[in-house]
């Protein structure tokens, strides 16, 4: 693994370079990972678009009375649960604004009308009610969460996340990224990861690039994670997320990464974060940009969904699966499923609450990976 120092220098690699960066970060990716490239089968479900923070690159957060503001019932999550489970689905990924509660008085009375006085407390009882009507495992990313949260959400999620995003206080100041965002100050999202270390939460994170941090302040994320995982052991995927414009968020006419940018960073966080660790980027987020992203020493894509973003149509397939599993095969790599929560934390009792235990390793084969998943998903 390099130093701090090597990294900063990598990161800035010109593009005459790039080639001998990605290849090194090739070599290390196979060295550690073989040459088997994961996904999860996954449903998206936005438990809450409602939010405290005001992100500036955020197309999800919602005010209350906005069109596309809404808390789901616990009926709707168990219906698109097993909408998901029927095509093949085994992750429920719960993602969700921050503290709602703390704006909104419409959704602290929606919370108490189910018996909940935060959002976090209903999120739990909605990962119950899915484990126990669904055959979906849960993984959620509900923001900043204190020890007793996390205690809470571990016993009915088989891993849970929450992105660094970036370690720059920068970022804070007025008309930054992160102006009006609370929950982003970098030290709070810091000691909830180490929280989740501590109890032995598989924890998912990663950088957001190109919201106004520098490349070294992505070097600095780079190894703020490395030492969190170096204490607790507990990291188990590092996605690197590439800002995208949009036109109804504050940052529209805000530069992106290029793919260049996106490439040295990817190579530079393997490199940061060794041979063993999962490296993702989202294949949706850099279409027709696959085989560069395999070159750069990613080994995951990430949760990739049998259900179409509108839950209209639950019976369309989602077509990026084939298009993902050509991509994949054509550089030379074997496309397996995996669970939301990876081989290496799996088969390690401290890293998964014993009433889950058995209904993960059912789904497993001797690699950890999903067993007989192959045929089902071939058919997407
Ligand atoms: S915390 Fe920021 S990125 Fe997350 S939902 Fe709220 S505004 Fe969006």
């Amino acid at each position: 693994m390099i130093s701090h120092q090597d990294a900063c220098a990598l990161i800035e690699t010109p593009a005459g370079a790039l080639g001998d960066l990605l290849a090194r970060a090739g070599e290390l990716r196979d060295r550690g990972r073989g040459r088997t490239v994961t996904f999860s089968a996954k449903v998206f479900v936005p438990l809450t678009t409602l939010c405290r923070d005001y992100c500036g690159y955020c197309t999800f957060r919602r005010d209350p009375g906005e069109p596309g503001a809404h808390t789901m019932t616990p009926e709707e999550v168990v219906a698109l649960a097993q909408a998901g489970g029927r095509l093949g689905a085994k992750e429920a990924l719960f993602s969700l604004g921050d503290k709602p509660e703390a704006l909104f008085p419409t959704h602290r009375e929606f919370l108490r009308r189910h018996g909940h006085r935060t959002t976090l407390a209903y999120l739990r009882a909605v990962c119950e009610t899915v484990l126990k009507e669904s055959p979906l495992l849960p993984h959620a990313n509900p923001g900043v969460m204190a020890e007793r949260d996390l205690a809470a959400l571990r016993e009915v999620n088989v891993s849970m996340g929450l992105m660094l995003e970036t370690l720059s206080e920068r970022l804070l100041e007025r008309g930054m990224a992160h102006d009006r965002a609370p929950d982003k100050v970098p030290a709070r999202r810091i000691r909830t990861i180490a929280l989740a270390g501590k109890l032995g939460i598989p924890f998912t994170t990663g950088l957001l690039i190109g919201i106004g941090e520098t490349a070294r302040e992505r070097v600095d994320a780079l190894v703020a994670i490395r030492d969190l995982h170096e204490r607790y052991g507990h990291i188990q995927e590092v996605i690197v997320q590439n800002f995208r414009a949009k036109p109804r968020i504050p940052m529209r006419d805000a530069p992106e990464p290029s793919l260049d940018d996106l490439l040295r960073t990817l190579a530079v966080a393997r490199l940061v974060l060794g041979p063993d660790m999962n490296i993702q980027a989202p294949p949706n987020l850099s279409p027709r940009a696959y085989p560069r992203l395999l070159a750069a020493g990613l080994n995951d894509w990430g949760g990739v969904s049998p259900l179409t973003p509108d839950h209209i149509n639950p019976e369309k397939p989602w077509p990026l699966i084939p298009e993902l599993r050509r991509a994949t095969e054509s550089q030379g790599f074997v496309l397996r499923e995996r669970l939301a929560i990876y081989p290496e934390f799996a088969a390690r009792p401290e890293f998964l609450d014993e009433r889950l235990r058995a209904r993960v390793g059912t789904l497993l084969d001797e690699r950890g990976l999903v067993k007989d998943s192959y045929e089902h998903w071939r058919r997407w």
